[in-house]
């Protein structure tokens, strides 16, 4: 490509929006790393298009690099998962045992 755009071919996403006169395709010739990176760049593609980018959010655990498309009615999800949410509640917890203590 002339454009300089790196052209990945891979992965069988077909993304179209006549409001924003935009279509992404990706055609699948083989499942690679080529194949990650596309799905990710479709799913992310998706995510500008269809829903809200104000609820992407950073998970608030520092340890933690993922992101997560907040979809809760009163948009307070600051954990991507589970695991998380409880790992800072247990941290939390024992910070205030540890304060307590202290005192
Ligand atoms: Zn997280």
């Amino acid at each position: 490509m002339s454009s300089g755009i790196r052209k990945i071919e891979t992965s069988c996403k077909h993304i179209n929006s006549r409001d924003f006169n935009i279509e992404l395709s990706f055609f699948s010739i083989k499942k690679d790393l080529n194949y990650i990176i596309a799905e990710i760049a479709a799913s992310f593609a998706n995510l500008l298009i269809y829903h809200d980018i104000s609820r992407l959010k950073k998970c608030k655990n520092p340890d933690c690099n993922w992101f997560f498309h907040d979809e809760t009615k009163s948009r307070t999800k600051i954990w991507c998962d589970n695991n998380c949410a409880n790992l800072m509640k247990v941290r939390k917890f024992r910070r205030r045992k540890k304060a307590e203590s202290n005192e």
